[in-house]
């Protein structure tokens, strides 16, 4: 599967754990990012993931457009609820497209469990 890995700046380290954590599955499938969680999924987890733009400067858009088009299968994005975003309106159209296209999107650390675990199980 194609999975897109996302996470705001205070959940980033949620996020790292989260992907140690279930390393093994993650390494099974084709995996992108946004640039600097992305990044940072790379250097301290060790995984293959093709890095994007970051979020701010457009990452979640192509994000949106790959899913739209049929090419992301799976999405796992921690957003902070806490703070202010400046691209609130990329963040709304990913989540939007997800829906209209009916693609599995876990936006906090206890659903992401939930799918990841589903996944190892198929
Ligand atoms: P980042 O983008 O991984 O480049 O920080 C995530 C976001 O803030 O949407």
């Amino acid at each position: 599967m194609r999975i897109a890995l996302i996470a705001h700046d205070r959940k980033k380290d949620d996020m790292v754990a989260l992907a140690t954590e279930f390393a093994p599955l993650l390494r099974q499938h084709s995996l992108m990012g946004t640039g600097t969680t992305g990044g940072r999924l790379q250097t301290e987890v060790g995984l293959s993931v093709e890095r994007l733009l970051s979020g701010p400067l457009g990452g979640d858009l192509q994000i949106g457009a790959r899913l739209s088009a049929g090419e992301v299968d799976c999405v796992i994005f921690l957003r902070d609820p806490m703070t202010a975003q400046p691209h609130e309106p990329d963040i709304n159209a990913l989540v939007r497209a997800c829906d209209v296209h009916d693609v599995p999107c876990a936006t906090n650390v206890a659903t992401a469990r939930m799918v990841l675990g589903e996944l190892a199980r198929l």
